[in-house]
């Protein structure tokens, strides 16, 4: 129990503390005298101060130690900028970036990677010598997607990791808890400051019996986000538990934590268990699985009588593959009701794409059961009706599928094999096949698949279900299409039953790691200096913004009443726009132009308030800045729904945004306003946003009281008519206030630095 056992095989400085998460566990357990799940072991023993951290699930603000920070690049580059700005030598916790976001599928692999390599050479330059500068393992294009590549080489059972996307939960496959932040909040944590979250509630996840036939683990976060929707896991964490956790793979368990992202869950976890030491053997790192080992009981499971706020129970002897969108992964169908589902909701029942792969589905093990499908099929002479591509999440995937001949099965069957990335799932895709506004359905194994996301094709009917259902509709080309019951045509008119999928768990033959793809610090650092031209359009150094004036906003324009739904993806747009995140003023010019306003029911169109004209938001919101007028914008339900991008709050304040008040925000969007300065507040009485005119001037007053838990005050003034007062709540603590105050969290730190 005392070995000194790595994190990894890249770092030689790192080492797993298991014995002193359990020292504060057992400070914690003193003070708490109750048994614990297995997320609160792990939160409770990554406490900053747990002797005396008020700790109560739901309510109190925890302080907290991550053992890692993961980056992806698109988020990266604002992280990086806004870390340099701390002006520190080198970052204060482990942390890698990761190249994936930034390549566009377009033909193969190998072309898509070589363009996107010149296409974004300052990026990954700023990005490889500033790993290099700040001692950050520095992962190349071309290495895969961050989430696979966090598990294969750096998930542990009981670790705390933070990453700056929204899909980091994956690693709660081994055992991680792994929390999606913000680029602001992973800059603290690589400043050596604490993290902090609200204490989350714990939902368990109850898994009884096992799975067979066509269903596979993507089914099971399928099926639970049916149950819980997208607000469901809203400030909680997800922790399965029951027989049939024992039952899947280490990947499997992986995909179902990734996608715990869709229902708003802070995070998703499995307790330590078998087929997590069998992963952790198959990537090299027994070591750590017989360390673990030694500390189930204590550590890395849950206690006997642990209590969840919620009990969710799923069987897995019933449970059917699931297809769920469009539009939202909480639209769950299960494919035995698709037949009546389709037509009736007028999805097109073509299936025009099937896309298998990215961070959610690209294991060895999913890989290996869409090509027994396939298989199947060419043997009755079919290949696939609809197009079909394949994005493996890594280059140990990649290389290890192409040995085992999965890849070749893929070309043949017709399948474009893309790069190790992300492409199609963030819209990183030169779709050819139809016209932007043509009515169209594809079908995914990606997480998410809001409007727009994956083809930018507002007109698209994205599906997501498991890699399996995926291929089974790319061979019938039918959205009604149920292989558990439905015959197919075989090339000689005969009708067959496809057999149901089957596949390895892990390669017979192990990894094939493929091209070294990582770059490591280099042990000197001195000499290494920060790539960025002043020219860029991509890259720019950032300037603080400036602290609050001390005065209460008075008669600001509303920018925008948005109407129904604002994801990040409407505030800040990905897909042509990934290319700017790196430049604050460009990326701007994207703010909130998939929204929709009210008033006209149009995205990107609003008026201005002082000239009555008509223009995209971004413009307008400058406008108001250039002349000196704060402005607010008014939201719906759970608005900043999706990612973690931190650009979705970056932008509205460097335009010059005041606040932002909704019915309810998804929390990392919150956290991300709060830290770049802004106020974001909710209406106490939902009601009150029908009462808003868009035209109205907004006032909010007595911010020289403002104080934790205090409510704050909106005064409506109307064109015609009397000024109303609106009463709005918000999360604000006392250190998020000073942050307000100082102009961003960012600002804070730097004051904190000086003294
Ligand atoms: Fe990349 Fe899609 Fe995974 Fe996000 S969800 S990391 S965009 S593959």
């Amino acid at each position: 129990k005392d070995s000194k056992v790595h994190m990894n095989n890249h770092e030689d400085h790192t080492f797993i503390n298991y014995k002193n998460n359990v020292k504060n566990l057992e400070i914690v357990r003193k003070r708490l005298n109750r048994p614990f799940t297995y997320a609160e072991k792990i939160l409770y023993s990554h406490l900053d101060k747990p002797e005396s951290q008020d700790i109560e699930r739901g309510v109190s603000y925890l302080k907290l130690r991550p053992d890692r920070v993961a980056c992806q690049d698109a988020t990266a580059q604002m992280a990086i900028l806004q870390f340099m700005s701390a002006g520190m030598p080198s970052v204060a916790t482990p942390a890698t970036v990761h190249c994936d976001h930034l390549i566009q599928a377009q033909k193969t692999g190998p072309e898509d990677l070589a363009r996107a390599i010149s296409l974004n050479k300052e990026v990954y330059d700023f990005l490889g010598s500033a790993c290099a500068k700040y001692n950050i393992g520095f992962w190349k294009p071309g290495s895969g997607i961050i989430h696979q590549i966090v598990l294969e080489n750096y998930a542990f059972p009981g670790a705390l990791l933070i990453g700056t996307d929204s899909h980091t939960p994956n690693a709660g496959g081994l055992g991680q808890l792994a929390i999606g932040v913000g680029g602001a909040d992973a800059v603290d944590v690589l400043a050596g400051f604490p993290w902090e979250l609200k204490a989350p509630k714990i939902i368990g996840v109850k898994l009884t019996g096992k799975m067979s036939g066509w269903t596979s683990p993507k089914d099971i976060i399928l099926k639970l986000a049916g149950i819980t929707t997208v607000k469901g896991g809203t400030g909680a964490i997800v922790e399965y538990f029951g027989e049939g956790v024992e039952t899947f793979s280490c990947t499997g368990m992986a995909t179902i934590c990734n996608m715990g992202a869709e229902i708003g869950a802070t995070t998703s976890v499995f307790p330590f268990n078998n087929s997590m030491v069998k992963y952790l053997e198959a990537t090299e790192r027994s070591e750590i699985a017989e360390f673990a080992k030694l500390y189930k009981k204590d550590y890395l499971s849950a206690d006997e009588g642990c209590e969840y706020d919620q009990v969710i129970e799923i069987d897995l002897n019933t449970l059917e593959p699931h297809v769920n969108g469009p539009f939202t992964p909480d639209l769950a169908t299960p494919i035995s009701k698709m037949k009546e589902a389709a037509p009736k909701n007028g999805w097109p029942t073509d299936v025009r794409v099937g896309l298998i792969g990215s961070c959610t589905n690209s294991s060895y093990e999913d890989m290996s059961r869409a090509a027994s499908i396939i298989k199947d099929a060419q043997a009755h002479g079919l290949s696939a009706k609809s197009l079909f591509t394949v994005t493996p999440g890594s280059e140990q995937v990649r290389a290890t599928i192409e040995r085992d001949g999965f890849l070749q099965t893929f070309r043949e069957f017709g399948g474009q094999v893309l790069a190790n990335a992300c492409g199609p799932c963030i819209g990183q895709w030169d779709r050819k096949d139809i016209k932007k506004g043509e009515k169209n359905t594809i079908v995914s194994s990606f997480n998410r698949n809001f409007t727009s996301r994956n083809d930018g094709n507002p007109e698209t009917r994205a599906f997501v279900a498991s890699p399996e259902m995926v291929v089974a509709y790319a061979i019938a080309g039918d959205l009604r299409f149920n292989p558990i019951t439905d015959k197919l045509k075989d090339a000689n008119g005969n009708e067959f039953l496809l057999k149901p999928p089957h596949g390895e768990g892990l390669p017979a033959k192990g990894y094939d790691h493929g091209e070294n793809t990582y770059q490591a610090p280099p042990a000197d650092r001195s000499s290494v200096s920060v790539q960025i031209n002043p020219t860029s359009d991509r890259l720019q150094v950032l300037t603080p913004f400036k602290p609050w004036d001390g005065k209460d906003a008075l008669k600001m324009p509303i920018l925008l009443k948005a109407f129904g739904k604002t994801t990040t993806d409407h505030i800040s747009m990905a897909g042509p726009w990934l290319k700017y995140r790196g430049h604050l003023q460009n990326i701007s010019n994207n703010y909130m132009i998939g929204a929709i306003n009210i008033v006209n029911k149009k995205a990107n169109t609003v008026q201005n308030h002082y000239t009555g004209e008509w223009s995209g938001v971004p413009q307008t919101a400058g406008w108001y800045r250039d002349h000196g007028h704060k402005w607010v914008v008014i939201g719906d339900e759970n608005m900043g729904e999706g990612s973690s991008r931190e650009h979705a709050a970056l932008e509205p304040r460097y335009l010059g945004g005041f606040a932002i008040i909704t019915k309810s925000f998804a929390r990392i969007h919150e956290t991300n306003l709060k830290k770049q300065g802004l106020l974001a507040l909710n209406f106490k009485d939902p009601k009150d946003y029908d009462k808003i005119n868009p035209d109205d001037e907004v006032d909010i007053i007595d911010l020289a009281s403002f104080a934790p838990g205090k409510d704050i005050t909106m005064v409506l003034n109307p064109k015609n008519g009397e000024p109303w007062k609106c009463t709005l709540t918000h999360t604000f603590n006392a250190e998020q206030i000073e942050w307000f105050k100082s102009g961003s969290a960012l600002n804070k730190m730097r004051e904190i630095e000086a003294e």
